[in-house]
């Protein structure tokens, strides 16, 4: 095994079983989070491996972009790795790395910035070093450079062809990305773009005249920020299903109309109606609708606890593609790329659903059915851009373990249609025969069923907290074995 001398070791060339006592797969923010909470949580000595393919920790799909104007999505002071926490910290650490020349901050309180996401996560990983430090050699974390492709029992098998034991097992894996189907063929087109951060991704984008972006959502905009970085000057069309765009964010105060706790609607309709009120009262108030987030962010955790599958799944239809607009604004500066290419007349955007995709001369040729129907469009472009999002149907995603899991029957997808079934208290997995397990754990997107809003970081950070309380008590030596309990 090799060892390095860093505090968190990294290792890839290990063929032998190893027994740990957690193991947590994915080391993108939420699984360091999750590690981080559980060195802190820990009073007995602990043996931790994060199985992560990344070289740097903490970094997963968001934070791994080196381009400073992807920035995080809100303020600086927001952007905090505890639970009710200061803020102090990262923005002492984001002034020390302006310091070093290492960030060029606009001009003002470093609090109100939007820093570049690779900053946050760099920050991250730092704290969790930090934290191992910290604990003197109690305990010992392991970065093993791999991909985790079955779990059976306490054995994880890796795609290189080595295994590894842990008492305790924690999914943290992430987003899956989302292609449109039809471009399989085309993925390795040069005028297909499946992943915006890739290496060179738009190298070739000075000389193209129009650009095709497929989803409206952040990453599209991340996307405009590199295409404009790298020269193109062309036109875009942005198409999503609906024809909404990403709202930049704007700081405003949150809205106060929360309803107590025995008034919280019961049934999706009611929710839907609720929402409606809220969005005419705060109009009628002459207020800005970005009030409303906090409050509906506030209240979704308990709503959301309280409805049965059936409302939840119709909700999920129905809100879902508003919620995400409305909770996942843009952050002004990324937003600034998109606005300015908008002022110039360079992009128009339509409702619609890709239906082909051909080659076209050096391009590429789209067929989109408009929304409500009508005659297809066709559109060529020099470049497409896949911004579709993420795939959430645990039976849709494209990944050995995920299909490792639900073969074993260890996972079972979520009735809702996103994420797996889970037990929301203790974040464990509930099997095909309906056991809570023991062993195995999620964190984050695999709970997007259970607990709706599992992407963003307050979200994360609040499971992360829970979960590594949970296990660090299980792994106490005065902890007894807990039996696996049954649900319906
Ligand atoms: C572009 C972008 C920007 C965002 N910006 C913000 C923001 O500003 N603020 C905010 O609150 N939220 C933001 N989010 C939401 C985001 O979901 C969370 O902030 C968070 O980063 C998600 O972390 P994660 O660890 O759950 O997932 P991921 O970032 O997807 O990390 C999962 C990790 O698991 C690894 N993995 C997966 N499967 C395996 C396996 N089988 N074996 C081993 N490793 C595996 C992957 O390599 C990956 O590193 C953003 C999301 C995106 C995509």
């Amino acid at each position: 095994m090799t060892v390095s001398q860093t505090t968190v070791s990294q290792t890839n060339d290990c063929a032998q079983a190893i027994a740990h006592d957690i193991a947590i797969v994915g080391g993108g923010f939420a699984g360091a989070v999750t590690a981080l909470r559980l060195v802190e949580a820990s009073t007995a000595p602990l043996d931790l491996v994060i199985v992560e393919p990344a070289a740097r920790l903490a970094r997963g799909i968001a934070y791994a972009t080196d381009e400073p104007d992807h920035t995080v999505n809100g303020l600086a002071a927001g952007f905090i790795l505890r639970a009710g926490g200061s803020p102090q910290l990262f923005l002492d650490w984001l002034r020390a790395e302006a310091e070093a020349g290492r960030w060029n901050p606009p001009a003002g309180d470093i609090a109100h910035t939007s820093p570049p996401r690779a900053l946050y996560g760099a920050y991250a990983e730092r704290e969790l070093a930090r934290a191992v430090r910290g604990t003197q050699g109690r305990v010992r974390l392991v970065h093993r450079r791999d991909r985790a492709v079955d779990l059976d029992g306490h054995a994880l098998t890796l795609a290189s062809g080595a295994t590894l034991a842990a008492r305790q097992v924690v999914l943290a894996t992430g987003l899956h990305r989302r292609a449109p189907a039809l471009a399989a063929g085309l993925a390795d087109h040069p005028a297909y773009v499946g992943d915006i951060f890739a290496l060179n991704a738009f190298e070739s984008a000075g000389d193209a005249a129009h650009v095709l972006l497929l989803g409206s959502g952040l990453s599209m905009l991340d996307a405009v920020v590199s295409l404009e970085k790298c020269g193109f000057r062309g036109h875009y069309t942005v198409v999503s299903r609906r024809g909404l765009v990403v709202a930049p964010r704007r700081e405003v105060a949150p809205w106060p109309g929360t309803p107590e706790a025995a008034e919280l609607p019961r049934e999706a309709g009611a929710v839907l109606s609720w929402i409606r009120r809220e969005r005419r009262a705060v109009a009628a108030a002459g207020q800005d609708w970005q009030g409303l987030p906090p409050l509906f962010r506030q209240l979704a955790a308990p709503i959301w606890a309280g409805l049965d599958n059936r409302a939840r799944e119709k909700l999920l239809r129905r809100l879902l593609p508003f919620w995400n607009l409305a909770m996942h604004r843009a952050a002004a500066p990324s937003y600034a790329f998109f606005a300015r290419a908008q002022a110039a007349g360079r992009v128009r955007s339509l409702a619609g659903t890709l239906s082909r995709l051909d080659t076209a001369g050096s391009g590429l040729r789209a067929t989109l059915r408009p929304k409500g129907g009508g005659v297809p469009l066709h559109i060529d472009a020099d470049l497409v851009v896949s911004t579709l999002g993420f795939e959430f149907d645990w039976t849709r995603i494209d990944d050995p373990l995920v299909r490792s899991l639900l073969r074993r029957g260890l996972a079972v997808p979520h009735p809702v249609g996103v994420g797996v079934r889970a037990d929301p208290t203790t974040q464990a997995l509930i099997d095909i025969e309906g056991r809570i397990s023991d062993t195995l754990f999620a964190v984050g997107h695999p709970l997007r069923g259970e607990l709706f809003e599992a992407s963003s970081l307050n979200e994360q950070i609040h499971q992360a907290t829970r979960l590594a309380g949970i296990l660090a008590a299980r792994l106490a030596p005065s902890a007894a074995a807990s039996p696996a309990r049954q649900v319906a």
